[in-house]
């Protein structure tokens, strides 16, 4: 078996240990951090252009805690493989980052830069999305049905229990077995209700012969 992790729950992952490595118990030496820091700033890069220039270690002594202003900074310089340089995955952040730099002298195409109020409901809107994708995981467990309490004390993997009180003080009396039925009385000490247990005939095992492999049985008529 293998974990599925979906795409919300890797990008949590990945927020988690770029932002705040320290509640993920990972990345405690600043300079491993920094090299994460890195290679995801690559993968960004070599997805969707940008030349990654290394990173800049924080400003803030380590253990402090974090003010999510001075940290580590991933430098970007722009490259031919960008889309624009007004309209890319870089163009939201450090808006005076590429001053002095053109599309044209790149020779991607001129794009209009956003505007500070786009730029605004743009990484809202990206920062809301694991706690919606999130939001839309809970809702969709809670609209799971609740198993029936017959159906716990048919299924459920802590043993029987009573399905009244739900202590374990619950005792049976002899079985009666009518054809592929068998009938159990049930009784709780505890609460005092009593039920019939149903058994249904579902299978047959025979070392003498094998049911699913009717040949096996032919050897035996042989013998
Ligand atoms: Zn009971």
């Amino acid at each position: 078996m293998s974990k599925q992790i979906k795409t919300n729950e890797l990008a949590e992952i990945v927020t988690g240990l770029l932002v705040r490595p320290d509640l993920m118990g990972e990345l405690d030496e600043s300079a491993t951090h920094e090299r994460f820091i890195e290679a995801i700033g690559q993968v960004v890069a070599d997805f969707c252009g940008g030349e990654i220039n290394g990173v800049a270690p924080a400003n803030q002594p380590a253990g402090m805690a974090p003010d999510y202003i001075n940290t580590p900074y991933l430098s970007v310089y722009p490259s031919e493989s960008l889309p624009s340089l007004e309209k890319c995955v870089w163009s939201a952040y450090d808006t005076e980052g590429w001053e002095g730099h053109t599309s044209e002298e790149l020779g991607l195409t001129v794009g209009v830069a956003p505007t500070e109020a786009q730029i605004r409901e743009h990484r809202q809107n990206l920062q809301a999305l694991l706690s919606q994708a999130y939001k839309a995981e809970l809702v969709t467990t809670d609209r799971a049905p609740k198993p029936t309490i017959e159906q716990q004390y048919i299924y459920g993997s802590d043993g029987s229990l009573c399905p009244a009180c739900g202590c374990d003080m619950i005792e049976g009396d002899g079985i009666n077995i009518d054809c592929n039925r068998a009938i159990q009385e049930v009784s709780c000490n505890e609460c005092g209700v009593e039920w019939v247990d149903i058994y249904i005939l579902r299978h047959i095992q025979s070392e003498d012969f094998n049911p699913d492999d009717p040949a096996r049985a032919l050897d035996l008529d042989d013998a």
